[in-house]
């Protein structure tokens, strides 16, 4: 529906009674659709726009265009668009990830309120349970299970709500008597990673626990957990969580806190988005910056499966003596065609240390016995930690063009290294009036527009890395890799971390797997772009489903040495067997009571999210 079709609904339906409906005494709920006689009528729907000030918006389907006329320059340019994860997220009727075979495929609501504040989302909370409609919640819509998009809802889109504030001395409130005051930063619920980067880190000179992709919403990153590349080091994104205003399904604007509705504050911190209720402001811990960020980019190549299994078990004995610890994170690759392929960032190390720490397993490598090669150049380097997340700095100062040979940084480097990283690290958004800080790395562009194959995760336990597990564990490692590329997450298991991330981090309701793992093992594949019932970009239904099998098989070859590991609720798989146990673990009991206090009628339901038992997939129908 366009704008101007809207506002004629809006202004010639009859008014329609907007009964409140008592869910509590039905077994069976089923939610309103359009087509149905209960949808709110278009007076209901004016009055609920006054309400937020004007806010509510129709919502059209970018991607129409490229089914409707697909060879017009406007869908030649909405494909183009789509590798702008900006673009993305900028469209109420867009999502990051455009949906998952036989899975989910993105649609938008009905209607958006653009909110502005919690009094904006509370008139829509109110509005969608009294008129029983089917409620999401978007912030920066990166959800891989779908769970931030659904046709025939109301959506409440919190994209423009990212205002910043930083305190040198936050107490939450109720807190006065058992907290010292620390320093803090209060975000809006729509705030992404690079906004909070800019303004706490390039800007602030502290640093706070966001996602690795900068364009991550930090509500759903905290909602899941939520991992950095460096948060061996601080622990988990929920873990610093010290406050959070939230509207529940009562419509109420709560504080929660660690004093004050303690039970909800922990189900937010991990618990899942989107299913207690949707949080307008988070408030949260700021930490220090170390100096430099490291990092660690090569790829060896074994001569043989024998030549590889020992590359994978020497990689294996080598991470628990050198790289086990808060410094390093990020990924190390096992892969299908024998190659072992390290991008690790390291907290709190310069070039030189960085090198350092590697150089055993390099002389290893040398060895002619090992069979196995350096393809190209093995890189090591650090940046400024202040200048990490700022895009300036990397346009300045880090192509070899604009980069003075005889400088401090250039000196700490290999000059394979400089021609290396010389290539541009950081994509920026082309649209005519972008803020220059609308940046993400190269890497996650390949992710933009995804339509998902397969995606799964399991812990690894820290155990395999005793030294009479680690045949095992590297055993383990080969034969999955027979069938898929195996991603070492190593940022995302605390393992190894500081104990005082781990006790923040024990204070969550992320499946306490997570704190004695040692890396999180993330195996995944799909198409980009590509829609359903697009010519020319329909997804391969086929090679998809064949993925999906392999990706199962590779990690069964895991999950035999890690039975119980558990997957991440936020990077795992739409049909996970199990996911209370799976995402939660033991907490799960407890998310689940949470729930129903605070949202008995399953108002906010989401996809394997606590309290979707017994609801349809598409979240409409609970029988
Ligand atoms: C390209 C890409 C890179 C990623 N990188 C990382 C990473 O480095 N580390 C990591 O840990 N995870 C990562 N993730 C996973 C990501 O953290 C989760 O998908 C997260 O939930 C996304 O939050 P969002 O706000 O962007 O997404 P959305 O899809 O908007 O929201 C995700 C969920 O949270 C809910 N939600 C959103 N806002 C609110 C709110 N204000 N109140 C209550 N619920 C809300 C939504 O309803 C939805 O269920 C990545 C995902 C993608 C697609």
């Amino acid at each position: 529906m366009n704008r101007r079709t809207f506002l004629k609904v809006v202004g010639s339906a009859a008014l329609l009674p907007v009964l409140p409906h008592n869910l509590l005494a039905d077994t069976t709920i089923r939610r309103v659709r359009p087509t149905d006689p209960g949808w709110p009528s278009a007076d209901a729907w004016k009055r609920l726009n006054e309400a937020v000030g004007g806010n509510l918006v129709p919502i059209e389907f970018p991607l129409s265009i490229a089914k409707n006329d697909p060879d017009s320059a406007a869908a030649k340019q909405l494909w183009k668009d789509l590798k702008n994860p900006y673009f993305i997220g900028d469209n109420p009727g867009l999502t990051e990830s455009l949906g998952w075979v036989d899975a989910w495929a993105t649609q938008p609501s009905v209607y958006a309120v653009a909110a502005r504040n919690a009094q904006d989302i509370a008139a829509a909370v109110n509005f969608a349970r009294s008129n029983n409609l089917r409620l999401v919640v978007k912030g920066g819509g990166h959800s891989y299970q779908g769970t931030s998009n659904a046709p025939d809802s109301l959506l409440i889109w919190t994209r423009h709500m990212h205002d910043i504030e930083m305190h040198d001395a936050f107490v939450p409130q109720g807190c006065e008597h058992t907290m010292q005051p620390q320093p803090a930063v209060t975000f809006g619920a729509g705030t992404i990673g690079m906004q909070a980067y800019t303004a706490v880190t390039t800007k602030g000179g502290k640093y706070v626990q966001g996602g690795g992709c900068t364009t991550v919403g930090l509500a759903g990153l905290i909602s899941g957990g939520g991992f950095g590349s460096f948060s061996k080091h601080y622990g988990t994104a929920a873990a610093s969580l010290l406050e959070a205003e939230v509207v529940t399904a009562d419509g109420q604007v709560r504080i929660a806190n660690a004093c004050t509705n303690p039970d909800l504050f922990w189900a937010l911190k991990g618990g899942g988005g989107g299913s207690f209720g949707v949080m307008s402001k988070l408030t949260v811990r700021l930490h220090d910056l170390p100096e430099f960020f490291g990092n660690a980019m090569f790829s060896v190549k074994a001569s043989s499966d024998d030549a590889y299994k020992r590359l994978v078990r020497e990689f294996v004995s080598f991470y628990r003596e050198h790289l086990f610890n808060d410094h390093w994170g990020e990924q190390a690759h096992i892969r299908p065609d024998n190659v072992l392929e390290i991008q690790m960032l390291a907290h709190g190390l310069d070039a030189e240390q960085t090198k350092k720490v590697w150089q055993p397993f390099l002389d290893w490598v040398a060895q002619p016995s090992s069979e196995c090669s350096v393809k190209g150049v093995a890189a090591f380097g650090a940046v400024p930690a202040r200048h990490y997340w700022d895009p300036q700095w990397w346009t300045e100062h880090w192509p070899e063009a604009a980069f003075p040979r005889n400088s401090t940084w250039h000196n700490l480097l290999d000059d394979a290294l400089v021609h290396l990283i010389s290539q541009p690290t950081l994509e920026f958004d082309p649209r005519s009036g972008a803020s220059p800080y609308n940046a993400w790395w190269k890497g996650t562009t390949g992710e933009a527009a995804m339509f998902w194959w397969g995606y799964e995760s399991l812990w690894l336990p820290d155990s395999l890395l005793e030294p009479d597990a680690q045949q095992r564990l590297a055993d383990a490692l080969f034969a999955a890799s027979r069938h898929f590329d195996v991603g070492l997450h190593c940022n995302k298991g605390l393992g190894g971390a500081p104990a005082e991330a781990i006790a923040a981090s024990k204070d969550t309701a992320t499946n306490p797997s997570v704190l004695n793992a040692f890396a999180l093992a993330i195996v995944a594949d799909g198409q980009q772009p590509v829609y359903p019932g697009i010519p020319g970009h329909e997804p391969s239904v086929a090679d998809g489903k064949q993925a999906a099998e392999r990706i199962d098989r590779c990690v069964d070859e895991l999950r035999k040495v890690a039975p119980n590991g558990g997957a991440y609720v936020s990077e795992s798989n739409y049909f996970e067997k199990g996911f209370q146990q799976a995402y939660w673990g033991d907490n799960y009991a407890r998310l689940l009571a949470i729930k129903r206090k605070y949202d008995q009628d399953g108002l906010f339901i989401v996809h394997n999210g606590v309290g979707s038992e017994g609801w349809s997939r598409d979240g409409f129908t609970k029988a």
